[in-house]
């Protein structure tokens, strides 16, 4: 009993003493000092938060003659809830990552929800409501190489910092992102598309020209596989405070109709995930000290009609997902009964880890998310 007195003087001391501190106005209060961005384009809700879709994947072998049942696909990836399906797609994503890491917004089933603002619901509004942290749908409404008109949240954290151009770094699958990643070309390290990656490493160099060799269906989309290596290389040899990287074969498998490619990408990805997590945990200027925000530029159709689609005429992808690792936010696991946070928000959301307000480049940017300072 005595032992109360003195311990509850303690706790009211240290309770007055984190009341003096101006809330997030210390940098030193913050651990992260680098920040990792991942997109998986057009990435659906329903295989992320319930993996296989069995209503999609009967849809598509309905042309085979065979019971969705009896395919590798059902084998490989049934299970009986949506927590074991989508474990066998991205089992380092959910075994590990928002167990004991981080946490994932916009399942619905759960009340959490996360949309876009713009209205077209394909990619270049996407990424760049993302990279800026607005939508301009007067103004941004198609996929063409045109250079960004606004400036981006990459630019901005560059000229913050102070940081050479190796040092906020952009690799993507998808051309067009080195057209949406800077306002001012040549500002950060960009490479996208079938683009020659120029690096010391004899391996790397090799990996350079098989992309060119390893053709793709799509014309302006490589494997992720090299976006990703050449990312991993970059950060490897450079140490980027800011990397964003953009894989993009989820959402052009999805457009061919190919959901067995779309399963094997998602895994694909989660094993990229594990890789890129080993190595920021075994490195001193990573370790415990960065941020990773993964997110989609659009959500896309809900139902095995229209799952390959998006587009404004396509009302579910406007839903997406949003999935924060961050020695700053002591959330885990899913979002449950949250407010809904907005595709906007994320620009501003990645500066507030760093101490930085956003609106000083773009006052009219949606607000950082609060939920996720919340302790
Ligand atoms: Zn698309």
């Amino acid at each position: 009993m005595n032992m109360n007195a003195p311990s509850k003087f303690v706790a009211g001391f240290l309770l007055l003493a984190l009341a003096a501190v101006p809330a997030g106005n210390s940098a030193a209060q913050k651990k992260t000092a680098n920040l990792v961005l991942i997109t998986l384009d057009g990435a659906r809700n329903e295989e992320i938060f319930g993996g296989i879709d069995l209503e999609v994947l009967k849809s598509t072998t309905r042309n085979e003659r065979v019971r969705a049942e009896d395919t590798p696909l059902y084998k490989q990836y049934w299970a009986d809830t949506p927590q074991e399906r989508r474990e066998k797609v991205m089992p380092f994503f959910w075994g590990t990552l928002m167990k004991h890491h981080g946490s994932i917004a916009g399942n619905r089933a759960l009340e959490s929800t996360v949309r876009l603002t713009n209205k077209h619901r394909f990619s270049y509004p996407g990424y760049s409501e993302i990279l800026t942290g607005q939508s301009h749908d007067d103004v941004i409404d198609s996929n063409d190489k045109k250079r960004n008109p606004y400036p981006t949240v990459l630019e901005f954290l560059k000229r913050k910092l102070g940081l050479e151009a190796h040092k906020v770094a952009a690799f993507a699958s998808w051309d067009t992102l080195d057209w949406i990643v800077e306002h001012e070309e040549g500002s950060i390290t960009s490479n996208a598309g079938f683009e020659p990656y120029i690096h010391p490493s004899p391996v790397i160099r090799e990996l350079s020209s098989l992309q060119f060799e390893t053709v793709t269906p799509w014309d302006s989309v490589r494997n992720d596989v090299y976006t990703f290596r050449f990312a991993k290389a970059h950060l490897e040899t450079y140490k980027p405070r800011i990397l964003y990287l953009g894989l993009g074969e989820t959402d052009d498998w999805a457009h061919d109709g190919r959901y067995d490619r779309v399963l094997g990408a998602l895994a694909r990805t989660d094993s990229f995930l594990k890789e890129l997590w080993n190595l920021l945990q075994s490195q001193d200027p990573y370790r415990d000290k960065t941020t990773i925000l993964m997110t989609v530029d659009h959500g896309r159709g809900s139902t095995a009609a229209d799952w390959t689609k998006h587009g404004k005429d396509v009302e579910q992808a406007q839903y997406i997902w949003l999935a924060l690792l961050s020695p700053d936010s002591d959330l885990r696991g899913e979002w449950t009964k949250a407010p809904t946070i907005y595709q906007n928000q994320i620009a501003a959301t990645l500066c507030r880890f760093l101490d930085l307000d956003y609106r000083e480049q773009n006052p009219s940017a949606g607000e950082p998310i609060a939920h996720l300072f919340t302790r």
